[in-house]
């Protein structure tokens, strides 16, 4: 639901300056730094782009889901690592505070949060806990007086190595396999016993920083617990996740929709024959496939963010986008290479688009495998839901 199409106006239209006039022209920079220079993070803070979708009352600009989708996809037009940064913040390292901290865990964090002061992260992956979050569940919380202790180590987590707020799921009672037997925790980078490992040595997505975190015996008040009740922590990230589906396939779309202005000027400017390659039919074939395509994602997401700003329930619906949208840049990133040729694979001559195509390769792995959302699509299916 769009509340003041005014507003959204100015709202794309200043994160679509900082794209085109910021963000991409120090993409190279940022991927031979391996980090946003704090100058851009700053002028990113300045914009309001960490929090997007923190309510108004906490200082953010409490974007509803069809606005925030429209947001993500102009923000998403440039290297993945620029949203990436303020993408915790306004995406899984808020989201479970905003649904289910407590008033006072939401005055404390979710202020600083907006403005970017701080960094949250959601650590919920571990080494042996994957898809299947819930059984392979390892990191323990024990309960010692007015504190826990926790113990064990998290894995893949976006933003770790930055973070000062960690939301972490932990498995509370050891009895209880189930999610009641989990309970969720808000750790501030100095408790003593947290700590974060080096950065993986990822594939793309140079600039966003992803680490391993360890707990060792590290004791957090009872305040601590997201919500103020231990036994929710698995549900609690189930919601946040659930939301942050349709956010992630919004940000899945601009990739896909800058590699197409890459190759349409591509296709328009390279010569084969005597004739620009976009004279081609087959290369014109797979220009209106990434066309089709990106549209389509477009549509089923914008639908989808509607129905939940209404209040339905769209969990079969974020499944179907975040599977669509995240299979989708990849086809697109593969024709693009394709129409490229050559430099489609050389990084020197190639610009953003081999990087793009490392990048998006992302997008299918994490928030749930497309197997996992195939899997989760099929199941409402098979309940009748249609
Ligand atoms: C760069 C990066 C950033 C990440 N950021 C975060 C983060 O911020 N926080 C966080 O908590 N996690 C994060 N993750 C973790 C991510 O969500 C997981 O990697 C993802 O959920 C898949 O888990 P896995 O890697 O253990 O793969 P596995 O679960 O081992 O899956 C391996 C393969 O088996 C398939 N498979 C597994 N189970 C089934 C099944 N039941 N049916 C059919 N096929 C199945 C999968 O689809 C996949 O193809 C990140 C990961 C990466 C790589």
């Amino acid at each position: 639901m769009i509340r003041d199409p005014k507003h959204v106006a100015r709202l794309l239209d200043s994160t679509r300056n900082f794209v085109r006039d910021v963000a991409i022209p120090n993409e190279e920079r940022v991927e031979r730094e391996n980090a946003i220079p704090e100058e851009i993070v700053a002028q990113m803070r300045k914009l309001g782009f960490f929090g997007w979708s923190i309510p108004e009352e906490y200082g953010g600009a409490g974007l509803t889901t069809e606005e925030l989708c429209l947001a993500n996809m102009e923000i998403s037009q440039c290297a993945v690592a620029y949203r990436a940064r303020a993408g915790t913040n306004t995406g899984i390292g808020a989201e479970a505070i905003i649904q289910d901290g407590t008033e006072e865990q939401k005055r404390k964090y979710l202020p600083r949060l907006a403005t970017g002061e701080i960094t949250g992260c959601l650590a919920v992956t571990e080494p042996e806990a994957g898809s299947d979050l819930l059984g392979g569940l390892a990191t323990t919380a024990v309960e010692d007086g007015d504190h826990y202790v926790l113990n064990g180590t998290k894995r893949y987590i976006t933003n770790a190595p930055l973070a000062d707020i960690f939301t972490v799921l932990t498995r509370s009672d050891p009895a209880n396999k189930g999610g009641s037997g989990t309970t969720s925790f808000l750790v501030e980078r100095a408790t003593p016993g947290l700590s974060t490992g080096p950065e993986h040595k990822k594939m793309g997505q140079e600039g966003s920083p992803v680490s391993e975190v360890y707990f060792k015996d590290c004791r957090v008040p009872k305040s601590a617990v997201l919500g103020g009740v231990p036994g929710q922590g698995f549900r609690a990230v189930m919601k946040s996740l659930n939301k942050q589906r349709i956010n992630l396939a919004s940000l899945c779309t601009g990739p896909a929709i800058r590699l197409l202005d890459e190759a349409l000027r591509h296709a328009t400017t390279r010569k084969q024959s005597g004739k620009a390659i976009g004279e081609f039919q087959l290369v014109q074939a797979m220009l209106a496939d990434c066309k089709v395509e990106i549209s389509a994602a477009r549509a089923l997401i914008l639908e989808t963010a509607r129905k939940r700003d209404l209040g339905e329930d769209v969990t079969m619906e974020v499944s179907m986008c975040k599977y669509y949208a995240s299979e989708m840049a990849g086809r697109v990133a593969d024709r693009v290479v394709q129409i490229f040729g050559g430099a489609g694979y050389c990084e020197d001559i190639g610009g953003s688009v081999p990087r793009f195509y490392r990048d998006v390769r992302l997008f299918r792995l994490y928030e749930g495998t497309s197997q996992i959302h195939q899997l989760n699509i099929a199941r409402h299916l098979l309940r009748g839901e249609r």
